[in-house]
């Protein structure tokens, strides 16, 4: 072999070592996962959504983080996927306000300041099946169709409704996360069904319980708006309690009491990236 091949031998193999350790630092922090798609009205709306929070730059695209999140989503998705057509995905996001909100077509985005601000496993896992029970119930389109009255949606799923008016209701839909989103009724019946879903997925259901008790002493401007929309937590943890002893036969077994929860601790200044768009 001459000096030139065998410098260029060398180099490849330093080039190999790096993009070996580069993908074991990788694969050691978790990643997004990759959307899915566009198949209908679902879809190309949870698209347009993505689209929007990826210019904004606040979609997290490796970090720890989503190891410690996976588990969680991957029990939950196992249990949820059967009732809802598309595959659920879980994104992590950075916003200031601890939050979670689920998009039509299966997306569910998990603020990062979520993660610090619950206390526990199972108040967290409470959050994450109460957000996909929203896409189950079809919850942001039944709102989109009933607010906007477009006609493009109602002639139905087979017809998509182009980029420009995806955008344009994504833009609507990310702004409505600042406002009252949904009725209590509608928030009542994602817990309900959230609960059954965390159960079945081996997640105690009181967590969601636990997180609105402390919701009622916790400083305001800090509870994740999507679970405080509305002055009624005691009316859904009473429409909660309520569903545990209607069916003892799925909520008996576990421990209302909090000193029984997982405690879940995250590391400060756990290193995110960005996805870029
Ligand atoms: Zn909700």
């Amino acid at each position: 072999m001459d000096d030139r091949r065998l410098l260029k031998s060398a180099v490849c193999a330093v080039a190999l070592l790096l993009a070996a350790s580069l993908a074991a630092s990788l694969a050691f922090a978790g990643e997004a996962p990759v959307p899915e798609p566009v198949a209908d009205q679902e879809t190309e709306l949870g698209k347009a959504v993505y689209e929007q929070l990826r210019d904004k730059v606040e979609i997290i695209q490796s970090s720890p983080l989503y190891d410690m999140l996976k588990p969680i989503a991957d029990a939950i998705s196992r249990v949820a996927q059967p009732r809802y057509e598309h595959p659920f995905k879980f994104f992590l996001v950075h916003e200031v306000q601890p939050n979670a909100f689920a998009t039509p077509g299966g997306n569910v985005y998990v603020v990062d300041s979520l993660l610090y601000f619950v206390k526990n496993t199972e108040q967290l896992a409470g959050t994450l099946c109460h957000e996909v029970s929203h896409t189950i119930h079809h919850d942001a389109i039944n709102r989109i169709k009933q607010e906007q009255k477009l006609e493009a949606l109602e002639i139905g799923a087979t017809l998509l409704l182009g980029p420009t008016l995806a955008k344009a209701i994504a833009i609507k839909m990310i702004g409505d996360l600042n406002s009252l989103a949904y009725s209590r009724e509608i928030e009542s019946n994602a817990d309900v069904t959230g609960s059954d879903i965390c159960a079945q997925a081996g997640y105690n259901p009181w967590g969601l319980v636990w997180l609105f008790k402390e919701f009622q002493d916790a400083d305001t401007k800090q509870i994740p708006q999507l679970l405080s929309d509305h002055p009624a937590n005691g009316t859904r943890m009473q429409t909660l309690q309520q569903h545990f002893r209607d069916n003892p036969a799925v909520f008996s077994k576990f421990n209302s009491d909090p000193k029984s929860a997982t405690r879940l601790e995250v590391a400060k200044d756990i290193p995110v990236v960005f996805l870029r768009p």
